[in-house]
């Protein structure tokens, strides 16, 4: 089993709902056990400026999975959930990023972890930060230093840590 964490986030058709709605589907990957979820968190988009607001959030589970069976999974969920492949950053109901997979380095033609953003990302470091402050990110650090030196001023929480 491994534990990996998610990154969760949604700007059309009712964003709460979307992400809601995708925990609960995760808590269904099988061989996969959801451990906990952070506060939602709305941000400004990052690319393409004309779309509206984003609701991002972290989920870490622990699996027996692989990572490329558990995208697999996490794109069935997008496409259940209306996911439509079009603008790169552009306005998404959902989209689930494979964060970090335990202390796993990869780098293949689907799927590259620790996320290559993930380190610059202030709606990815504050949720994280926010279930768990000690994590260390492979090759960049500790999660602790990064969220130094990013901006988290101008997320907003909008829900509880459930
Ligand atoms: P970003 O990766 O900058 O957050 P994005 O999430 O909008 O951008 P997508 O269009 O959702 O990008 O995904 C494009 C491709 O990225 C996927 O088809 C997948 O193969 C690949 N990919 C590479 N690394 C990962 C990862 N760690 N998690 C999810 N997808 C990944
Ligand atoms: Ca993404
Ligand atoms: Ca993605």
């Amino acid at each position: 089993m491994t534990i990996a964490f998610l990154g969760l986030g949604s700007n059309l058709d009712s964003p709460f709902n979307q992400l809601f709605n995708a925990i609960k589907a995760i808590e269904t990957i099988p061989s996969t056990s959801l451990i906990q979820t952070s506060s939602f968190y709305k941000n400004r988009p990052v690319g393409p400026r004309d779309q509206p607001d984003f609701l991002n959030a972290v989920a870490s589970i622990d699996t027996g999975l692989s990572p490329d069976k558990l995208l697999d999974y996490l794109q069935d969920i997008e496409m259940q959930q209306g996911r439509k492949r079009d603008i790169h950053w552009g306005a998404r109901t959902l989209d689930l990023d494979i964060l970090l997979f335990g202390s796993d380095v990869i780098n293949s033609a689907r799927l590259v972890i620790p996320h290559p953003e993930m380190h610059k990302r202030a709606f990815v470091l504050q949720p994280l930060y926010e279930i768990a402050p000690d994590l260390v990110i492979p090759e960049q650090g500790p999660l602790k230093d990064l969220i130094q030196y990013i901006d988290t001023g101008t997320m907003q929480k909008v829900s509880h840590h459930q």
